[in-house]
Order: structure tokens, then sequence, then C-alpha cells
């Protein structure tokens, strides 16, 4: 009688930690849903000039555009660089306000993080659905139970470059382009940086240089790059 009391305890335990880490509702999007040879590049934590800058010209010179999640409080210090992302037709996700590890506050201050930014968001003119990726992916029970609520999509992603623990580009590209052209690779959410919550100063152009190379690889086998809002259906 224990060993089972034990056991239901022990499945009751797991069920509720999967619950909390993995809630089975809300819409959380890993890929995109398609069979051609199209990946969405994301960049998080920005804006983040000189890097963000740097990031813009890439793209212009590959004719590539991006999906961009910014930390309110970071657009707050330099509008200017996301005015000039979405003047360059890149798509604006919302990155929380302060980038707290949103997984684990009440649901009331997780709401105030994403109306913020919705609101510096909107204020400077981006239109559409404003998709959200909650900081260190942590979509865990409260931030899910909040999007729901909102009917609000999380973008989560299947190919981390690693790019916050290593700002070397050739290791950063081999990370991305391996991950990728892995299994079809069709529909791959790539995550990049283009600046780092902890640290404002952070040197971001390994990730502006392996953002280069990654497309110019990923050129070469045949596929494009769209914005998340370019394929949504999800
Ligand atoms: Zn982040």
């Amino acid at each position: 009688m224990k060993s089972i009391i034990t056991a239901l305890t022990g499945f009751a335990a797991t069920a509720l930690l999967w619950v909390f880490f993995r809630p089975p509702f809300g819409k959380n999007i890993v890929r995109l849903n398609t069979d051609e040879r199209l990946v969405a590049l994301t960049f998080d934590d920005g804006p983040s000039p000189p890097y963000t800058d740097q990031l813009l010209d890439i793209l212009a010179k590959h004719n590539v555009k991006a999906t961009f999640f910014m930390i309110g409080n970071r657009i707050e210090r330099h509008p200017e660089t996301l005015q000039r992302a979405i003047a360059e037709g890149h798509q604006i996700g919302n990155h929380s306000y302060s980038h707290p590890v949103l997984g684990f506050c009440p649901p009331s201050y997780i709401q105030r993080e994403i109306e913020r930014t919705d609101d510096l968001l909107r204020q400077a003119g981006v239109t559409g659905e404003l998709v959200i990726r909650a900081p260190i992916l942590t979509r865990f029970l409260p931030v899910a139970w909040v999007l729901a609520k909102g009917d609000r999509t999380h973008i989560s992603c299947n190919v981390w470059s690693w790019d916050w623990t290593t700002q070397n580009p050739d290791k950063i590209t081999e990370t991305v382009l391996k991950k990728t052209l892995s299994s079809t690779g069709a529909g791959s959410i790539i995550v990049l940086h283009d600046g780092k919550a902890e640290n404002k100063n952070a040197n971001r152009s390994g990730t502006v240089k392996a953002t280069d190379q990654i497309i110019t690889g990923l050129k070469q086998e045949g596929y494009r790059f769209v914005r998340l809002s370019d394929v949504g259906n999800w």
C-alpha cells in the first residue's frame, strides 16, 4: 500500500511539474507551418546600437526580412533604432518590458510587462499581430495562462544559436547551419541576439558577422527568409 501511495504521489508531482513547465494550452509556435525551404531569423534583446544597426545593414544587403523581439526599456532608450527596423520592413515582437524571468512572476506582473511594451510598439507605429517571446523562453504556466487569456501567440524556436555563450562568428554559424540543415530544415525559427539583457554594453559583433555567414550559407542551400507574419497560419 505504502509503495502505491509513494508511486501515486510521485506521479502527481511529475504531472504538476510537467503542466507548470510545459503547459498544454495556448498557442506556442516552435516552427513555421510550411514544407518549403523557408526560415525565420529572429533577434532578441534589442534595440542595441550599434549592433542592431549593423544587422539591419546586413539584412538590407541580402534583401532579407527578419523579426526582432525587443525589450521595452531598450526601446525607450533607442527609439530611433526601432523606427529604422520598422521602416525597413522587419517584424517587431514583444520581449517584455524589463526582461524578468516571466515564468516565475505572478499573472498581474506578467500582464503589465507585456502591456507596457505593447504600448511602446503601438505608439511607434507597429501594426498587425504583436507576437510575444518570453525572456529566456520561459513560457511556464502563468505566462501561458496570461497569453491564452489575451489570445496571444508565443513564439519559441527550434534552432538555438547559443550566441549568448560565444561571440565566435564561425562557431555561431556552424551551430545554426548544422541544426537548420538537419532533417528538412523547413520552417526553422532561428534565435540570435542583437543585444544582451543583462549587459547593455555587451559586444554582439560575433552575432553580426555570423548572421552574414548564415544568410549566405542558407541561400546557397536554396532557403528563403521570411518574417513570422509572412507564414502565420498557426
Ligand atoms: Zn531575451
